[in-house]
């Protein structure tokens, strides 16, 4: 059975087979990696990167390359995209989706809080090109709308949102953005699509990075911005000439991460409800951030829109500044290093004071929420999916030892 003629129901049976099919010269049953970046062309082929749309064979891997193609597939049959172009890394997604979307004079609303490279791209690079940028909390629906204007071409959301897990309501603000002649893109890195599918509740484009749960090993970065065909040939010329290509040798390991991405969400949903539930009666910690949990104020939108609450966990802890060195020294499990989404849990410290100065750009109303989700700062965890119990022991054994 080719995979191609044949309709997958499950997420599962997607995530293994979508975009891959037995190699027809060999019959492997695992895709190869195509690591040519050159492919033998007819002489009539068109050299121009404008004049390569609809073209079929490859050409020049920045262009298209198969194992990428293969990945791009899988993806788009996972979100239910019609089309996908994978990226170097979730950072060159985002700025060719921003690049595509918005021309000087036009008009961007953003997240407020949002994954600090975003959070620093539309705070520095993007206005230098004309571009207008509000930040609003997306949180608050009439904020959204009061933010609109009628240069307003994109509104920019991530959910749940890096670092402090708040979340956003894709369709309620797929709504404001459609009735205002705006397009929604959702950063949906921290969902993934076994929780949430952003184009079924209205938006116009989903933003991953695959650095994270995707690849999940913590083995390679790339990135991907998934939409509608014609949206997404735009983007793809962007690709091309600003040229930020994923390897397809890391899009051969984030194909290999996704086929047990399914499985693995359950296992790190599971992890992170235990070491939340953990963590919350823990006498250390002040305030603990799950979507999971009832204690998160936006958990009835979070049953609403998530259909796995996923591996990422914020808390504030009463000794923070005395708790992140230790968590630094004595972990023996839990690595104290950035990024999330890896087979191996990971824990940072993340400033509200550093936050507030340096990457975003909020006025006082937004400020103060955001303390009312980060206190002082917050560790962010990302849940791995070691033994809960191990994970609870090296906590437990590492804040014991403060105010000791
Ligand atoms: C990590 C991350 C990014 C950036 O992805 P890279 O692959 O590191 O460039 C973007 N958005 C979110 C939510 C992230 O967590």
């Amino acid at each position: 059975m080719s995979a191609n003629d044949f309709e997958f129901q499950g997420l599962q049976t997607t995530a293994i087979h979508a975009g891959e099919k037995p190699d027809s010269t060999t019959r492997a049953s695992s895709p190869n990696i195509v690591m040519s970046s050159s492919f033998v062309t007819d002489a009539d082929t068109p050299f121009s990167a404008e004049n390569l749309q609809g073209q079929t064979t490859f050409f020049y891997t920045r262009e298209g390359n198969p194992t990428v193609q293969q990945l791009e597939q899988k993806l788009a049959a996972l979100e239910g995209a019609e089309a996908c172009v994978a990226f170097g890394s979730g950072m060159a997604a985002i700025s060719a989706l921003m690049f595509h979307q918005l021309k000087s004079g036009d008009h961007l609303v953003m997240s407020d809080v949002a994954y600090v490279g975003a959070a620093e791209l539309m705070k520095g690079l993007i206005p230098s090109f004309g571009i207008q940028v509000t930040r609003v909390n997306t949180t608050d629906l009439k904020a959204v709308e009061s933010a609109i204007q009628t240069n307003t071409k994109l509104i920019h959301i991530e959910t749940p949102c890096n670092p402090i897990v708040r979340l956003s309501d894709i369709r309620a603000i797929a709504q404001i953005a459609h009735a205002a002649g705006a397009k929604l893109s959702v950063d949906s890195t921290f969902a993934t699509p076994v929780a949430t599918q952003p184009l079924s509740l209205g938006a116009d484009f989903v933003v991953h990075s695959l650095s994270k749960y995707l690849c999940g090993h913590g083995d390679a970065i790339g990135g991907a911005v998934l939409g509608a065909s014609d949206e997404l040939s735009g983007i793809r010329d962007l690709l091309v000439h600003l040229g930020g290509a994923l390897s397809p040798f890391n899009a051969w390991l984030i194909m290999r991460g996704i086929a047990t991405l399914p499985i693995r969400m359950k296992a790190h949903e599971e992890n992170a409800l235990k070491v939340a539930k953990f963590l919350e009666s823990h006498p250390q910690v002040k305030q603990m951030i799950y979507p999971g949990l009832p204690s998160h104020p936006q958990h009835e939108l979070a049953k609403r829109q998530m259909r796995n609450f996923s591996g990422m966990i914020a808390f504030q802890a009463k000794d923070a500044q005395v708790v992140a060195p230790a968590f630094a020294q004595r972990l023996q499990v839990i690595h104290y290093a950035v990024s999330l989404g890896h087979q191996r849990s990971l824990i940072y410290y993340i400033s509200t004071q550093e936050m507030l100065e340096t990457s975003f750009a909020l006025d006082e109303t937004q400020a103060e929420a955001y303390r009312n989700f980060a206190g002082d700062g917050v560790f962010r965890l990302s849940v791995g999916l070691e033994d809960a119990e191990d994970l609870c022991r090296d906590l437990d054994q590492t804040m014991s030892i403060v105010g000791k």
